[in-house]
């Protein structure tokens, strides 16, 4: 039987968090895009928009406001006004404010849930936009010029030819793997208990990072006074944590956290993930760019991910916007050199911040403490902190400055 055959210019593999905020972005270019996705559009199944949360940084609102998205996110996203940050059973703290950094908030936090209905709106009303899905990609071929997907829709086979393929299918990526690019893993034998919680006191839009002798402890502001609570701990606890009933389960958290928020209320459901720096060995090649968590998967102690994909997406989309296509070698060049520095950022301090506060060592503690005390009162060194948290640090892309890209080849 032949495979039914199209063609278009950009094919993203993965409508999840990344691969559907690209095709939002690409919107101005005018280009053809079509996106594989393994889960039903808009359905429950779609694990990716579920009630989990990621802490937007402001960079990312502002990326977002750019592309005309933050509107329809704005009630519905929680603002993080301060970040408190603590060392349990040692005495530094520090506090970042918003108003120190003379923006509305440092960050937001938002329902991965919501985000997925604002996007997916977004692609079902752009013209240019044709999502296939479910559907699973069954092998692919690249040349010189383009790429080529067989993959498998209804009982079909089906062919896509494009001259862009974008690998968004998560850290686990089949794809990458049928292209054999490789990954370099660093497992940091800790997993993240990510559940949703009412506390008795309301937080105030105060983001609460704690570190302990086990791992870190984030309490993220959600709207109707609940926190996203992200416990990270040794992968051999996280399995008996996760199976505790919800009272064992907050008794313990509350011993945790403390009571800052006062007595812990109401817990949600809890999901486990392993966490480990995972990056591929290479973003592009030829006709291919890895993107979000295909590309690097990093842990989600300094709330970076998703935040780090998207100033990739907003590069990325700026340049196949304003770029002839015939240049597409050396648009891809660019895009790696530019991006290169941020993401290489972002793994140091991620890395730096999971060794130095997740051990029990007395010495360090102390160590720790008078960081957090000197942090909180050099104004230069909160300020950096509070710039590479808010994703407003480096070289920035026309979105990341928050102007709207307009195309040329419309
Ligand atoms: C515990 C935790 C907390 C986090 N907190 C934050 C935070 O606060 N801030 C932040 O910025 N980031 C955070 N992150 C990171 C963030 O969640 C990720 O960066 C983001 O989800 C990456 O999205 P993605 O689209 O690359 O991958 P995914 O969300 O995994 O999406 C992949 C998509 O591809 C689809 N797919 C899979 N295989 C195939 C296939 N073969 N064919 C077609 N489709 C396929 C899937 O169905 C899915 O829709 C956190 C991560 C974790 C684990």
């Amino acid at each position: 039987m032949n495979a039914k055959v199209k063609t278009c210019d950009v094919l993203i593999i993965g409508g999840g968090l990344a691969g559907a905020s690209l095709a939002c972005a690409l919107e101005a270019s005018g280009l053809s895009i079509e996106v594989i996705e393994a889960h039903p559009l808009r359905a429950d199944s779609q694990p990716c928009y579920d009630d989990r949360t990621v802490a937007l940084s402001y960079g990312s609102r502002v990326i977002f406001e750019a592309m005309g998205l933050w509107p329809a996110m704005a009630d519905r996203i929680e603002p993080i006004k301060t970040i408190h940050i603590s060392d349990r059973g040692h005495l530094g703290v520090t506090r970042l404010r918003h108003s120190d950094e003379g923006v509305e908030a440092l960050g937001y936090v938002a329902e991965n849930r919501v985000l997925g209905e604002v996007l997916y709106q977004r692609l079902v009303d752009n013209q240019n936009v044709s999502m296939h899905c479910p559907a699973e990609v069954l092998s692919l071929q690249q040349d010189d010029e383009s790429v080529s997907v067989c993959y498998q829709q209804e009982g079909e086979e089906r062919q896509l030819t494009a001259g862009l393929l974008i690998v968004a299918d998560g850290v686990n990526s089949k794809t990458r793997d049928m292209l054999q690019i490789g990954t370099s893993r660093q497992d940091y034998q800790q997993s993240a208990v990510i559940t949703n919680v009412t506390p008795g006191q309301a937080h105030q839009d105060v983001a609460y990072e704690r570190f302990t002798d086990t791992g870190p402890l984030a309490f993220l502001p959600m709207t109707d006074n609940r926190c996203s609570v992200v416990w990270t701990v040794p992968t051999e606890q996280a399995a008996e944590l996760a199976a505790l009933d919800d009272e064992a389960f907050l008794e313990k958290l509350q011993q945790r956290f403390g009571f800052r928020l006062g007595y812990l209320q109401k817990t949600g459901q809890r999901h486990v993930y392993p966490l480990a720096l995972v990056e591929a060995t290479q973003v592009v090649r030829g006709r291919v760019v890895i993107m979000g968590n295909a590309a690097h998967a990093i842990h989600p102690v300094a709330g970076q991910g998703f935040n780090l994909a998207l100033r990739d997406i907003a590069l990325l989309a700026e340049l196949l916007t304003l770029r002839p296509p015939e240049s597409m070698q050396e648009t891809l060049a660019s895009y790696v050199e530019m991006r290169e520095r941020d993401a290489q950022r972002v793994y140091r301090l991620t890395d730096t911040l999971v060794k130095i506060f997740s051990n029990d060592f007395s010495v360090l503690g102390h160590a720790r403490a008078v960081g957090l005390l000197a942090t909180d009162l050099l104004p230069f060194v909160k300020h950096k902190l509070a710039r590479q948290s808010m994703g407003l640090s480096g070289r920035m892309s026309r979105l990341g400055r928050g102007l709207v890209i307009r195309g040329n080849h419309v």
